[in-house]
Formats: C-alpha cells, structure tokens, sequence
C-alpha cells in the first residue's frame, strides 16, 4: 500500500488508537479550530446542552477522527461510530439514533455517502430531534413522530463539494482542516516516538517530519517504517541519515512525494504536454480510479502549487517541473 493510502488496516488501527490525542489541549495544530471547537464545547457545557452538530471535512488523515473523539470526551459523553455507506436504509437510521442516550456523540464518516432516502430523515433528527417513521404498508400504512433525546451529530467528509445545501445547512459548525505546519509536524513526531519508545534526536524527527505531505497519519506510518530501518540497519536511535536512508529507500523525496505522485506529474508533463488533462485521462493512463486521486493524492499537489484545476483539466505548474528538474516549455526552469 502507498504511504498516502486512505485505507487503514486492522493492525494500524490499533496504533493509530494509541496515538490519538484524548483531549483538545493535547490535539497539536489546527489553532483555529481548535480554539473556535473550545469555545463551541465549553458554551454548551454552560447552557448543559448538547454540542451543535460539527462537519468537519478535509483529506483523510488530519485528524477528523481524532477530534470527534475528543469532542465526546470534553463533554462527557459516549461516542458511537457509524459511516455514511453504512446507513443503507431509513430503518438503519431509525434504530441508529433511537438507540442514543441524551448528548451523546454520533459520529458519521464519509457523510457526504448518505442515500437520499436516509440524508432526508436525517434533517428533522438533527433539526428537531424528531424522526419521521412509517408503520405498516399499503392503505394502512401510517407515519409517526418519534421525538429523541438531543444528541450531537460530526459529520467529516473528504469532499465538502458533495454535501447537499440542505445537508450542511443542518451543521451548525463547519471546519475545514489544514495541512499541518512543519513545527506541529515535529511535535507529533515527538509525541509518538515518545508514546512508542523509540529514541530519535531532533535531526531524525525534523526529516520525517518534512516528509509527511502535512498530515499525522503520514507522519505517523512514517515513523514506524523508519523505526524498523533503525532497529534492522542501525542501532535504533533515529539521526537524520538514519531516516534520509530509509525513507529515500521507500522512494519517499524530500518532500514527501512517493513514485506515484511523481509518475502522475510525469504524465502531465510528458504525454499531455504539460496539460490540461482530465481527471478521467489521468486517471487510465496512472490507473489510479478518479475519485482517489481527487481526494487523496491530488490536493497535497495543490496545495504544494505543482498543478492547478482548471475547467478543462489538471495542469502541470512551473513548481513541478522545478522538482523534477525539468524544463517547462518556453522557459528556463527557474
Ligand atoms: P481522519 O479521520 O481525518 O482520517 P484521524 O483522526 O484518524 O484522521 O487521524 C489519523 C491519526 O493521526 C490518528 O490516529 C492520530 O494518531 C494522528 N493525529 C491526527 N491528528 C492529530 C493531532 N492533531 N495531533 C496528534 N496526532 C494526530
């Protein structure tokens, strides 16, 4: 699996558990959100009253879960996980929020996946804690109102632009999480190699922190791959050539792109010219499938200014042909 891969297997979730931050003053970077979530959580605690619902969307990986969690635990109360692919049928919903204690937390990944029959359910649970249900069928068939007790949706979603207007107008929080700065990197380096036992000076730390396109699990699965090198190939302490070694025996550069992330700039500029091409094109001559590159790997390639989106396709930017030491047409790279 690519190190950018959004799958999570069984064994790194349970890493990932012991690595998750409990608490919001122990979450490292999103200063933003995390001072706007505090105000938001400690103002319901005063008026004792459940937290708004909170959307929170942006590439897998920036912690999305993380301060759900987190969420559940400043307030106190019991957290139950659902996904949006997961509520296939209203019934589904039904016995889903019928189930909630008062407050508690409902958290549902991929949000933006929801069936139409179950979003629209959703709006009058989440607006006034009321569900709609249908007993009996045929001429018989009657609807009730079931109140609920109030509770907390968090929605996180990789793709905000997919969300239906009614949908997020139900959300009365909506964060967008950034890449992590290089320093908040660093500390989560620390954090988890301290947390794991593993000694690395700050040399080593700061090298696989700029390696980590920005994001903790990343810098996390980063981490433990250079751990291994240094146990097997070293003496276990993470230096900076330690980590060099390893991570440029991944195939991982200086600044965290992989061979496949290379191999899609490669084919912007080489076969197409530079761009524009479609995601689609791009896409079948990568065989990648469309909707990951949009997601996962493409935004980290934005937001470094390697291409743009432009109505008519991906483009490769002077920034990209810099990287690869290329030269882009009708110019000297700079
Ligand atoms: P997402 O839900 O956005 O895909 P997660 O919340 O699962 O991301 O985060 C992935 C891992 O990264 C977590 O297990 C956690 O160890 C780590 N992590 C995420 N955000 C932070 C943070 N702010 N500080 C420290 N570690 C973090």
């Amino acid at each position: 699996d690519r190190l950018v891969s959004p799958h999570v297997s069984d064994e790194e979730q349970i890493l990932e558990g012991s690595l998750r931050p409990r608490r919001l003053a122990e979450y490292i970077g999103q200063e933003k959100i995390k001072e706007n979530l505090g105000i938001l959580l400690e103002a319901a605690r005063r008026r004792n009253e459940p937290v708004d619902h909170v959307l929170l969307y942006g590439p897998p990986g920036l912690g999305k879960t993380t301060l759900c969690n987190i969420i559940a635990a400043e307030m106190g109360v019991n957290l139950k996980t659902t996904a949006g692919p997961a509520i296939e049928h209203a019934g589904d919903l039904a016995s889903i929020l019928t189930s909630l204690q008062p407050g508690e937390v409902l958290f549902i990944d991929e949000v933006h996946r929801l069936s139409r029959a179950v979003e629209e359910r959703l709006y009058s649970a989440m607006e006034d804690f009321a569900l709609d249900v249908v007993i009996g069928k045929g001429p018989s068939a009657r609807s009730l109102r079931l109140s609920l007790p109030p509770f907390t949706v968090v929605g996180a979603t990789t793709r905000v632009g997919s969300l239906t207007a009614p949908l997020r107008d139900r959300f009365g929080a909506i964060y967008r999480m950034e890449y992590y700065d290089i320093d908040s990197l660093r500390m989560i380096v620390q954090r988890s190699a301290s947390i794991l036992k593993v000694p690395a000076n700050d040399e080593g730390i700061s090298e696989i922190a700029s390696r980590a396109r920005g994001t903790p699990r990343i810098v996390n699965r980063l981490l433990k791959r250079v751990r291994d090198y240094a146990q097997v190939r070293a003496d276990g302490v993470i230096t900076r050539e330690v980590a060099q070694k390893a991570l440029n025996a991944m195939e991982v550069d200086e600044i965290g792109l992989d061979l496949t992330d290379r191999n899609m700039l490669l084919t912007i500029i080489n076969k197409f010219n530079g761009g524009p091409v479609g995601l689609d094109t791009l896409a079948a001559s990568t065989s990648e499938d469309s909707e990951t590159i949009e997601d996962v790997y493409e935004p980290y390639l934005l937001q470094l200014g390697f291409i743009a989106r432009t109505p008519r396709g991906r483009v490769a930017m002077r920034a990209a042909y810099d990287h690869l030491n290329l030269t882009p047409p009708g110019g000297e790279s700079g």
